[in-house]
């Protein structure tokens, strides 16, 4: 605790990365790859089976791993009202601000609220407005945070107030960055909120007849649904018999069975990614990559092992440096019965980018 964050201080101290940002503003060749990062976004939530430390330790986890440098590491500041309202409804925002949501909407959170925490959220959502530009601008970019894909447009739930990933597209399109976004969705729980935020239309075959042989017969199956879409493509691969219970549907909706393995994931991670290729060309992609899909999770009941979700990361870095789309990158759940275990998983998400984008 106490290490600098990065952000203008870091970079000004530090002359190499100064060398690098220069570089950076005549558009030339980048060099390595950033991190957004910020102590103020940690969870006031106490002992939690959501371990709000973890973002500390894979900070620290990946400074020791010697990929990353103190001035790899930028600071967010929080999203402003405004930005919410792009995703949310005012009563959610204005429930969030002052405390006046029910016992019940309390409960659905699954961690207690106090005015802290929605300020961290606010943090946590910056957090992943700046990983985007920064993707936008750099090609990838991963936030040490960020992934709350359980909050809908009027209520949270699952641990998460602001759909921070949600807010950050909506942002952009805004500020007229980007039309088109698509939402890669790898935490082990379907991506409920994110979902319905977006909507889709009326659902389409998948897969489709005309795609290889391999691709279409992954070794076991998984129900997958799809559906059409507006301008945000979403693509969620989680267990089935998991929750949510309700899953609203995602553009694509991989299902999987319980204890799938890496590589029965991996090829319905091929899978999904050639579909959505198909049928669509984001100009931004925004990764979740939950560390929950793993084994001895907790809260999970796929059958990942540690190097299967770091191979995971590397092809959805691969596919997006292959298409030409930026990517930017967000930590979401884990709850491994080894808290270093979840640690390990999400600094190897940043080392995975960082050996794919360079
Ligand atoms: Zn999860």
């Amino acid at each position: 605790m106490g290490h600098p964050a990065g952000g203008r201080s870091a970079l000004q101290s530090c002359n190499p990365c100064r060398v690098r940002q220069g570089k950076r503003d005549r558009f030339a060749m980048r060099l390595g790859m950033r991190l957004v990062y910020t102590e103020k976004a940690k969870l006031p939530i106490g002992e939690h089976i959501f371990q709000a430390s973890k973002y500390a330790a894979i900070r620290d986890q990946l400074l020791e791993s010697g990929a990353f440098r103190a001035c790899d590491f930028v600071a967010p500041e929080p999203c402003r009202d405004e930005d919410l309202l792009l995703v949310h409804t005012k009563l959610w925002v204005t429930k969030l601000k002052t405390g006046t949501m029910s016992t019940r909407e309390e409960l659905e959170l699954e961690v207690p609220y106090s005015k802290e925490l929605a300020e961290a959220f606010c943090y946590m959502t910056g957090g992943s407005m700046m990983a985007a530009r920064l993707a936008l601008e750099e090609g990838c970019c991963v936030h040490l945070g960020g992934g709350f894909h359980h909050a809908f447009a009027d209520h949270g739930e699952g641990f998460c107030l602001v759909n921070d990933v949600a807010v950050a597209i909506r942002a952009l399109q805004r500020d007229g960055r980007i039309a088109r976004a698509m939402v890669l969705d790898c935490d082990v729980h379907q991506g409920n909120g994110t979902a319905a935020i977006f909507g889709t239309g009326d659902p389409e075959p998948f897969p489709r007849a005309s795609w290889s042989a391999s691709l279409l017969a992954p070794s076991r199956a998984a129900h997958v649904k799809t559906s059409a879409t507006r301008d945000v493509f979403t693509v969620s691969l989680h267990q089935e018999s998991n929750y949510p219970y309700w899953k609203p549907p995602s553009s694509i909706d991989v299902n999987l069975p319980d204890g799938t393995s890496d590589g029965e994931y991996l090829e319905w991670l091929e899978t999904a990614l050639r579909g959505a290729q198909e049928r669509f060309q984001p100009e931004l992609v925004c990764y979740i990559a939950g560390a929950d899909p793993y084994a001895e999770d907790q809260l999970g009941g796929l059958g990942l092992s540690i190097e299967g979700l770091k191979e995971r990361d590397r092809r959805v870095f691969r596919f997006a440096r292959d298409n030409g789309f930026p990517v930017m990158t967000t930590l979401a759940g884990g709850y491994a019965r080894q808290p270093a275990d979840t640690v390990t998983i999400h600094a190897n998400t940043a080392l995975a980018a960082r050996e794919v984008f360079g």
